[in-house]
């Protein structure tokens, strides 16, 4: 069977990655990209990441996407992605959906439409960020509240939302294994007279500069040591390989929301 796969914002940053990802993987085939009206509109999807043309072109209709395409991958902006999960809800088409800084109230869209389709939503598809979720949230559970933690990123001048959505990821870890839900215990920034650091408290702290894709430390100190694990991103390709890994593994699934650790088999 052959999956086809549809990519809104395909001009993007992500979305080129995902047209690449698409063109290179076995088992699928571009349905076509949406990008918001202006230039690319009506531009080959080949063309547009540099590669021999593909006979698909760039259109504005997300409707005409979806009622096309098997599954659609979403890596775009907030007010965007309420579009789409509704539409993903209304042709019944699967989704895949990586936009972070959403609010609650965009949440809820993807929620809803979840219900009807086979979703799955991650704050971050590399395999390596999906461990180290799981591995904080061992090492939390194991290390008691005299370890402070606190999780540090950095990301390309460009990035909209802070902390990253892996950020949280990395902190909603942290919270599950103290069993704590993470709003009670965040903080997630730091200025003037802070007075001395809550027990119990998960820190964010969050650095912005030049081209980084995305490098994430989670450190856990005491008043004798310090166990920081890492991740650092040399290539967005790590992502759209997940995502369109995401998207083959959705076929043939039951509505619901399903995160990378469904996908990749971790507990
Ligand atoms: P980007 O700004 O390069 O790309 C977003 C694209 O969406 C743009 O081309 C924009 O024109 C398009 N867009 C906006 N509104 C649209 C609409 N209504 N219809 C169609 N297209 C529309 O950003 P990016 O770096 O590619 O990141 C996109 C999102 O993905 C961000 O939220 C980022 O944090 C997130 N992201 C997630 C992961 C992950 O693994 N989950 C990895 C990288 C980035």
């Amino acid at each position: 069977m052959t999956v086809a796969i549809g990519i809104v914002g395909c001009a993007g940053r992500m979305g080129r990655m995902v047209i690449q990802e698409v063109l290179a993987t076995e088992g699928c085939i571009l349905a076509g990209g949406t990008e918001m009206s202006g230039g690319h509109i009506g531009s080959d999807l080949g063309s547009l990441v540099g590669m021999d043309p593909v006979g698909v072109s760039v259109g504005d209709d997300p409707h005409a996407l979806f009622s096309s395409s098997d599954v659609v991958i979403d890596f775009t902006v907030p007010a965007a992605t309420r579009l789409h999960a509704a539409a993903a809800e209304k042709t019944g088409t699967a989704y895949v959906v990586g936009t972070t800084g959403l609010a609650p109230d965009d949440q809820a869209v993807i929620d809803s439409a979840a219900q009807k389709v086979p979703t799955v939503q991650a704050p971050n598809f590399s395999v390596g960020v999906n461990l180290l979720f799981a591995l904080t949230k061992q090492v939390a559970a194991k290390l008691g509240t005299d370890y402070d933690i606190e999780v540090l990123e950095m990301h390309h001048r460009h990035k909209v939302d802070a902390p990253s959505g892996t950020a949280l990821g990395i902190g909603q870890a942290a919270a599950a294994g103290r069993d704590v839900p993470l709003d009670d215990v965040a903080r997630y920034a730091r200025e003037g007279q802070t007075g001395p650091r809550a027990t119990g408290e998960i820190g964010f702290a969050t650095l912005r500069g030049g081209g980084v894709i995305g490098d994430h430390t989670v450190m856990f100190s005491n008043e004798a040591e310090r166990l920081e694990v890492t991740h650092k991103a040399s290539s967005r390709g790590i992502f759209a390989g997940g995502a369109v890994r995401a998207a083959l593994w959705l076929q043939g699934k039951d509505p619901g929301l399903y995160g990378m650790a469904d996908v990749l088999g971790l507990d």
